[in-house]
């Protein structure tokens, strides 16, 4: 059993705070894999108190669009059944990843926000605050120096991602996001696209990307990874993998488990805020 979470890559050092949030989370993720939960069900749980700590760019922190509206995407998939669930533009929803995983038990396998936030309701799904004035102040800051937005976003993107092998040697990947700071209303990132931002294949592994959504779109970064573990191990196909990724000019970060619970965490930024929790106990890393 083993449960790898990560908190964003970039070339900011994450804080404190968040190093510790992820390391609560992976507590918790681990107690349900220890208990007999599912890998998709610890995916979900780790993901779910990440988006509710408002510090990392997912769920109540999610980032806000141009037009001040947050816009969050969330995408799982589970090895077994190769099931998906995939939400694109979730407004007003405060757990896009506990939507995620309803979509997944219906015969359609992404939707965006329009039908999304009907199940949301029929599901009671906690609905989310309006932003507050300190993220709308920090959105009128970045608006009035697009450079900055830029450099906001070299900086930390701080989504979050979970990859997990459970007792019953099943796999399962999710991630969850606000998208990259000040974008245009309706940009998607990789995050909700399944083979993009994370793919998971029982006889394989199980990946989850954050960086920039474009270049790991392009490159269907997690399937890609996924895929080339039947013949390299988690390091080898991670590092090969962004290797490409960052030749055409991309930047990202990686979890990448296969089904021996071999692992790599892997970054072309400076930092990459992770960890990963096993029957040892609990190791975070902001720099691996
Ligand atoms: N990959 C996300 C996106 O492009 C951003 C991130 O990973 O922080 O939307």
């Amino acid at each position: 059993m083993l449960l790898i979470v990560h908190g964003g890559a970039g070339d900011q050092r994450p804080t404190r705070k968040a190093l510790k949030i992820l390391s609560t989370s992976l507590e918790h993720g681990f107690a349900l894999l220890e208990s007999g939960g599912t890998a998709l069900n610890a995916v979900v749980a780790t993901l779910t108190l990440l988006e509710d700590s408002g510090i990392f760019n997912a769920g109540t922190g999610g980032n806000l669009q141009l037009d001040g509206i947050r816009r969050l995407d969330a995408s799982l998939m589970e090895g077994h059944e190769l099931s998906t669930g995939a939400v694109i533009g979730a407004e007003g929803i405060k757990n896009p990843i506990q939507l995620a995983r309803l979509i997944m038990a219906l015969p359609n396998t992404t939707m965006t926000h329009v039908g999304a936030e009907k199940i949301a309701k029929a599901h009671n799904l906690d609905p989310l605050l309006p932003p507050d004035r300190t993220a709308l102040e920090k959105l009128e800051k970045i608006k009035k120096g697009r450079g900055k937005a830029v450099q906001a976003f070299k900086r930390y993107f701080s989504t979050v991602g979970a990859v997990a092998l459970d007792r019953e040697g099943h796999l399962a990947a999710g991630a969850s996001t606000g998208g990259i700071a000040a974008m245009l209303p309706g940009r998607v990132g990789d995050t909700p696209i399944i083979g993009a931002g994370v793919y998971a294949e029982d006889g394989q592994g199980a990946v989850s990307c954050t960086g920039r959504g474009e270049d790991i779109i392009r490159f269907s970064l997690a399937k890609e990874i996924c895929m080339n573990l039947a013949s390299m191990s988690p390091a080898v196909a991670s590092r090969r993998a962004l290797k490409r990724l960052v030749k055409a000019g991309g930047a990202a970060g990686v979890i990448v488990l296969n089904r021996q619970g071999i692992f790599s965490i892997m970054h072309s930024t400076r930092f990459m805020a992770a960890g990963y929790a096993d029957r040892k106990g609990i190791s975070i890393q902001e720099e691996v």
